[in-house]
């Protein structure tokens, strides 16, 4: 999907919002939830997304927007507490040709280790107890 469409409501970070399917959860409050990416390129890879039903960071409201990158820094800084990388990655895909798979607006954090490669982009699945492990050192850290 590019850049133009409609949202599609039956995603898959839609669902997970309304709890409609498992994930990882690490915070929610009013404008964003969060959660482990389940296909992570690194360990402690966490997901911001926010609650505005939207398909990308450019249909998003100013005020919305505001709101989740503010969030997304708190995280980022949670993470940076909890697993001590080297360094972190901030990415947000907007539209396929871009990178972007799933078409709920969304923000990654990716914690990035010396020495470490990068995982493929939605590449290999995560063992599920492995990331609780993560998410609860992150949220311990919020
Ligand atoms: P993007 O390519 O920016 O749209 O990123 C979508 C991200 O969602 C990828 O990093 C996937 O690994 C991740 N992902 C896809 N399905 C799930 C899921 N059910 N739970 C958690 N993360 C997911």
């Amino acid at each position: 999907m590019s850049l133009e469409g409609s949202y599609d409501p039956e995603n898959i970070f839609a669902k997970i919002i309304a709890g409609e399917m498992p994930c990882v959860k690490v915070h929610e409050d009013d404008h964003v939830f969060c959660f482990m990416d389940l296909f992570p390129q690194s360990p402690g890879h966490t997901l911001v997304v926010p609650k505005e039903p939207v398909r990308n960071a450019l249909d998003m409201s100013e005020d919305g927007l505001k709101e989740a990158i503010v969030r997304v820094q708190r995280i980022a800084n949670a993470v940076k507490t909890a697993l001590d990388p080297d360094g972190i990655v901030l990415t947000q895909f907007n539209g396929a040709p871009a990178g972007q798979t799933v078409f709920h607006v969304h923000f990654h954090i990716i914690p990035r280790y010396e020495g470490r490669p990068l995982g493929e982009h939605a590449g290999r699945q995560a063992d599920v107890e492995e990331l609780k492990v993560l998410a609860g050192k992150i949220k311990a850290a919020l």
